[in-house]
């Protein structure tokens, strides 16, 4: 058990604020003239959406067995890991830590917020050195720790979470953008436990709906309250939550698309065995995987021309790209590419 106060980690001036509430979203009507918003009266989509995002977040809840005030929705993960530096750290003072290498937004973020972005470097298998952990967060003024579980790009996942946890004072986000592909279990149940977690999930990525932009963190509700004070009222539309909830109808297809995505994964490491210009493929629990090659330049160069696009990491990871699972004919254009070089 983890006694900190939340309070006292969030920024003065976010304290002082008051969530927006929307009239309409926190009131049952039988049949409402709704004349508050100044919206057309025409069309089917003329309605701001649910501020509140209540059937969604009701369906998670009964999904995730966590109450609804433990949910909080954004316009995909990124607008939340936005949020989170900004209730908990105060420009130009705090500092955030990030593995390295890592998901880069949580730097984007707090560059913009003009925080300190303190790296952890992870050591030859993309691990954490624990050590190293302790001795950073031992010396420096650090609110929010961002542990990505499995990470991108290394796609490797963090073993015994509850040590970050138990050995840092401040707000600690697991990213769990790809814990579907992982078999490993969620940090969710360590929710009752601590009050200082977060846990991120998305709909970008085993559930296939990148392109409505949903993310969720599930924290204390302490923590959502915050969250749900300082996000735009209208911060997840209309369309995405009628996607999304028609998306968790069927939690069957999320299994299936996890299941074909993970076998496709399995088939490419197989096929990769043997291919000249690959150097190492490292572990993975994502859905894709990090290579390196002999000689990133010329094999980057000649899938480009083939218009294959893959995502660079040289030199940041001396050597290596990041490729992500596709389906079959586009696996095997890969294949045959690689096999040629
Ligand atoms: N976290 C990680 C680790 C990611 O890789 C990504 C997307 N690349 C995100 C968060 C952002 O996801 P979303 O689409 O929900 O904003």
């Amino acid at each position: 058990m983890n006694t900190i106060s939340i309070n006292t980690l969030v920024r003065e001036n976010i304290l002082k604020l008051k969530p927006y509430i929307s009239f309409r979203d926190h009131n049952e009507f039988n049949d409402p003239t709704f004349l508050d918003a100044n919206e057309s009266p025409f069309g089917k989509w003329n309605r701001y959406p649910d501020s509140t995002q209540r059937k969604l977040k009701t369906r998670l809840s009964e999904l995730k067995n966590l109450s609804p005030g433990q949910i909080a929705i954004g316009n995909g993960s990124d607008e939340l890991i936005d949020l989170i530096i900004k209730i908990f750290c105060e420009p130009k003072k705090d500092s955030i830590l990030m593995m390295n290498p890592s998901f880069a937004m949580y730097g984007f973020y707090a560059t913009i917020n003009e925080n300190r972005v303190l790296q952890l470097n992870l050591d030859e298998n993309f691990d954490i050195v624990k050590d190293d952990f302790l001795k950073i967060v031992q010396k420096e003024s650090i609110k929010v720790f961002f542990l990505c579980s499995p990470n991108n790009p290394t796609g490797n996942s963090t073993e015994d979470i509850e040590f970050y946890l138990q050995n840092f004072n401040g707000i600690v986000v697991v990213d769990e953008a790809y814990i579907e592909f992982s078999g490993k279990k969620s940090s969710l149940e360590l929710l009752a436990k601590y009050p200082n977690l977060i846990v991120l999930q998305t709909f970008s990525k085993a559930w296939g709906i990148a392109g409505a932009r949903v993310g969720v963190a599930y924290a204390s509700e302490e923590i959502i309250q915050l969250i749900n004070t300082v996000k735009a009222p209208y911060n997840v539309n209309a369309l995405s939550q009628e996607l999304i909830l028609n998306a968790l109808e069927d939690e069957n297809k999320l299994k299936e698309n996890v299941r074909d995505i993970v076998a496709e994964r399995e088939w490419l490491r197989d096929q990769f065995k043997g291919i000249a210009c690959i150097g190492k493929i490292f572990p993975t629990d994502a859905n894709f995987f990090l290579i390196r090659l002999k000689d990133v330049d010329n094999v980057y160069v000649q899938m480009l021309e083939q218009e294959i696009l893959t995502s660079r990491r040289d030199p940041a990871i001396p050597g290596c790209i990041r490729i992500n699972i596709g389906n079959r004919q586009e696996n095997e254009k890969l294949v045959t590419l690689l096999k040629n070089i």
